[in-house]
């Protein structure tokens, strides 16, 4: 994608303070998702680094998985959605983590052995979500080919706990 591509979709994320609690800076990529060019750049944007090195893209419930459907079919791979709690019939792997604002657990099922994954979001706040997924991806049997986020938000620190993501945007 061009720079002014680029530039254009970042302009694309909303920021809306004190949601969904006092003293956080939300940023939704809501808008960005619903301009086909904007997808598209930040998509490719996403995917490029890793091209020809994941045969797996996982994302965590619920924007992860938007934006790891829009990688895996640009890519041509398969797709794994990591779930909250609760909603995988039979989970094979559990993983509890701290979030920016709150506490959270994530599960997935099936066997991951000899896959390459990459994992993806949209926001790297305090890594506490990449470090589970990648957790998780590893109790599967999997192998992390790589971390990519729309938008790291370098003041949360979660680049020491993620020092390879990919980040497209930052903040
Ligand atoms: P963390 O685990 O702290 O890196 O938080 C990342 C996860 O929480 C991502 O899946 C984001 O969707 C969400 N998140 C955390 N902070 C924000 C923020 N300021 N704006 C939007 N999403 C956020």
């Amino acid at each position: 994608p061009s720079p002014a591509q680029l530039t254009r979709a970042e302009s694309l994320i909303a920021i809306t303070p004190d949601f969904p609690k006092p003293g956080v800076l939300f940023r939704d990529i809501g808008p960005m998702l619903q301009d086909a060019d904007a997808l598209r750049t930040v998509t490719e944007a996403l995917t490029a680094p890793f091209e020809g090195g994941f045969d797996l893209v996982a994302g965590v419930e619920a924007r992860g998985f938007v934006l790891a459907g829009a990688v895996a079919a640009t890519a041509g791979t398969g797709l794994l959605p990591i779930r909250k709690a609760g909603k995988t019939p039979q989970p094979t792997a559990s993983v509890d983590y701290a979030l920016e604002y709150g506490v959270a657990t994530i599960e997935a099922a099936g066997d991951l052995t000899g896959r390459r994954v990459l994992l993806v979001d949209d926001v790297l706040a305090t890594g506490g979500t990449l470090v589970a997924a990648a957790r998780l991806v590893e109790q599967l049997g999997g192998e992390v080919a790589g971390v990519a986020v729309v938008l790291e938000l370098t003041a949360l620190g979660g680049r020491e706990r993620v020092p390879d993501a990919h980040a497209v945007f930052a903040a």
